[in-house]
């Protein structure tokens, strides 16, 4: 098909350099398939009949990485890193994740063969002409996930495919198609073989995608698969006037509702994880899930421990999910309490945590709620610009004043924090006479 897309000119001169080198050379796989639609991407990649080695000689003049010779790859250091890789087939797929072995080949027709989907087997000449051998524009038209011949033997291949085509359908917005999406259902299991490492970097992606709510809801069996811990929630009604949502829906309206951050999202998606486990009915009818939320951070630790996540982030999360509930009322003291206690950045993202899972309910008195988050917000916010004393290194006065006036170890800490929790409830201002004074007196108590 004739058709000008814009690349940019590193892959232009990619393309060029191996071209007048006497190579055929292409823009392959996402840069094509987001140039039709019009998606921003940062990410060329190149393919070529020739060999790495070929690719290292003619580009002698850069530096070139070899970030992947044996698969085929090099990173050129153009003005911005361009991958290269040598046009190949894959050999046999041992073990449900990585071909044993690749083959370099000079045709572009059987590397477009391999690829995961006709709208990825896309090649661009850089000079108005896309090849497109397995239908990939009419797909994109039409905006079809379909994978590049028969499904089961390409799931088969190569288990991750699964989750590309659900992280393709949340971050673009298509649909899986029917023969492609009954093969991924079938070959799920498949998905126990890939490294969690690899899993989990498609869920984050998953999770962070525009159209992630129709997502999760559509292909909620494929998700199951890599998070059985969200299965119970499916379709558990919560017999409460005050949620419209079963567990599920709740939960995932809830990761749409969110800011787009990666902590956030996944601290939306196992929230409430742990409600089927607490779940009561009382004499009138009415749902209840007292301690859920502890429920739910022993789940999602355990979940995110299993997917290999960093530690940092699964603290994090844990943190959020664990306090989801925590009771906040929009007083001044009791506010400046709670940042004094877990800091500035927890509680910011607690207020969206909480944000979200109000808009999730989807019922008037939720708006209510959430509006009544929102001035918290605003006095947290003000009490921030005010640059109040809120920790201990906040405060006029230091452990070596303190030393100075005979305190020793442990009643020097001991004794900072109570002058704090004074100066937060307003009993004492932050000033350094005051607060020494304030200390002699506790030390005469002390003594
Ligand atoms: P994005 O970079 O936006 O995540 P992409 O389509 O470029 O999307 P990459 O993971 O960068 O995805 O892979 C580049 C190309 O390599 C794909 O477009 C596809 O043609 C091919 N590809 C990647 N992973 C697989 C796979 N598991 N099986 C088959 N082909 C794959
Ligand atoms: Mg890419």
């Amino acid at each position: 098909m004739i058709k000008n897309i814009e690349i940019s000119d590193s892959a232009a001169l990619a393309i060029d350099v191996l071209t007048q080198n006497g190579y055929s050379a292409y823009v392959v796989g996402g840069a094509v398939r987001d140039a039709l639609i019009k998606r921003k991407t940062n990410d060329f990649d190149v393919a070529t009949d020739a060999t790495p080695k070929d690719v290292i000689r003619v580009f002698s003049n850069f530096q070139v990485l070899l970030t992947g010779e044996k698969h085929g790859t090099v990173t050129v250091m153009l003005s911005e890193p361009i991958e290269i890789t040598t046009f190949r087939t894959e050999g046999i797929y041992e073990d449900l994740r990585r071909p044993s072995n690749v083959e370099f080949i000079s045709s572009l027709g059987e590397d477009l063969k391999r690829r995961d989907f006709t709208m990825n087997a896309l090649a661009y000449d850089g000079k108005g002409e896309i090849i497109d051998l397995y239908g990939g524009i009419s797909d994109i038209n039409a905006k079809i996930i379909k994978t590049v011949g028969d499904p089961e033997k390409r799931f088969g291949e190569d288990a991750l495919r699964i989750l590309r085509a659900v992280r393709f359908a949340s971050v673009l917005g298509f649909k899986i198609e029917e023969n492609t999406l009954n093969a991924a259902i079938k070959l799920k299991n498949n998905l126990q073989a890939v490294s969690k490492e690899r899993i989990f970097a498609e869920l984050e992606k998953i999770l962070q995608g525009e159209y992630v709510i129709d997502t999760l809801m559509n292909y909620s069996e494929i998700i199951f698969e890599i998070v059985p811990e969200l299965r119970p929630c499916y379709k558990f009604e919560q017999h409460i006037n005050r949620h419209k949502y079963d567990v599920y829906e709740h939960i995932v309206r809830s990761v749409g509702a969110v800011d787009n951050e990666k902590e956030l999202r996944l601290a939306m998606f196992f929230h409430d994880s742990g409600k089927p486990q607490k779940f009561f009915i009382d004499e009138n009818g009415i749902g209840h899930f007292y301690n859920h939320s502890e429920v739910s951070a022993a789940i999602t630790l355990d979940a995110l421990k299993r997917l290999k996540a960093p530690n940092k982030l699964i603290n994090e999360v844990v943190w959020l999910v664990a306090n989801h509930h925590l009771y906040m009322k929009n007083d001044r003291i009791e506010l400046k309490r709670l940042l004094s206690e877990h800091g500035e950045e927890r509680i910011a993202a607690l207020i969206r945590v909480k944000c979200a899972d109000c808009m999730a309910k989807g019922t008037e008195d939720a708006e209510q709620t959430s509006d009544e988050i929102k001035r918290i917000k605003n006095t947290i916010d003000e009490i921030l610009r005010s640059g109040e004393c809120l920790t201990v290194s906040d405060l006029a006065v230091g452990g070596d004043d303190l030393a100075e006036l005979g305190f020793k170890g442990e009643s020097i800490g001991k004794t900072l924090q109570a002058l704090l929790n004074d100066v937060i409830c307003g009993n004492l201002p932050n000033e350094r006479e005051r607060l020494i004074k304030s200390a002699k007196k506790r030390a005469e108590k002390y003594e």
